[in-house]
């Protein structure tokens, strides 16, 4: 998208806000598209969603962003590295929004129900994927079952800069590593899964790093 457009938007700049975009620029943590934002805000004020799961907490960013549209929105979000949990709570702590972020310490792999605040009454209505881009598809199969049905699954990063679903000429040029070939194969493998999940209706959408939205049937 092209700057133009992005200084249309408005979405919250707060000095926290702010700070945390800082933060993560100049120490590389992978915080959503500004555009992806914009996209994933209006997706939860247009499907009132109140019950968010987020897998891939980082600093809080997408978190703080979701639960300030409105006081109602409760998120069970999910971050393995001890690092980054801490500086989430404290982030989270600034904001005042203790009472509507839930962040569980813990591999996404091994979190169980018990853990998920959200499926103590009926479960989610939006859940936003956005760890381990391998662990997609096992992150879809343990967390689906926890979403409401209309719910929506948000999946982010699925063109992982732009390395992913290549012409083969071009894929041997930019995609070197053995890690990265790996990797990118994997994300492609989910989007095809995805896009045949048949209890799921999935748009894939070039928005930020590439966008899954999938609604449950
Ligand atoms: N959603 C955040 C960015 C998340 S970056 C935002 O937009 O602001 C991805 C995060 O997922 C990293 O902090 C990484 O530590 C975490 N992560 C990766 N694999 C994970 C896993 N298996 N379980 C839990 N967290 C994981
Ligand atoms: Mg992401």
């Amino acid at each position: 998208m092209n700057d133009y457009f992005l200084n249309l938007n408005s979405t919250n700049k707060n000095s926290l806000i702010k700070d945390m975009y800082r933060y993560a620029k100049d120490n590389n943590v992978p915080i959503i598209s500004d555009e992806g934002l914009v996209y994933l805000l209006q997706l939860i004020r247009l499907t009132n969603a109140k019950k968010i799961l987020e897998v891939g907490t980082a600093i809080g960013y997408s978190a703080i962003q979701m639960a300030m549209i409105d006081e109602n929105i409760h998120i069970d979000t999910i971050e393995r590295d001890m690092d980054a949990y801490n500086i989430a709570i404290f982030n989270i702590n600034k904001a005042k929004l203790n009472n509507n972020i839930h962040v569980i310490l813990k591999d996404g792999l091994t979190v169980t129900k018990n853990d998920l605040m959200g499926t103590k009454n009926y479960g989610y209505d939006l859940i936003f994927i956005d760890a381990a881009k391998a662990q997609y598809k096992n992150f879809f199969n343990l967390f689906t079952p926890y979403l409401k049905k209309g719910g929506i699954v948000v999946c982010d990063n699925l063109m992982f800069h732009g390395l992913v679903g290549l012409p083969q000429d071009e894929k041997d040029k930019q995609v070197t590593t053995k890690n990265l070939k790996g990797l990118v194969r994997k994300i492609e493998e989910f989007n095809e899964w995805l896009s045949k999940q048949k209890g799921y209706k999935t748009d894939f959408l070039r928005i930020g790093d590439g966008m899954s939205v999938s609604v449950k049937l």
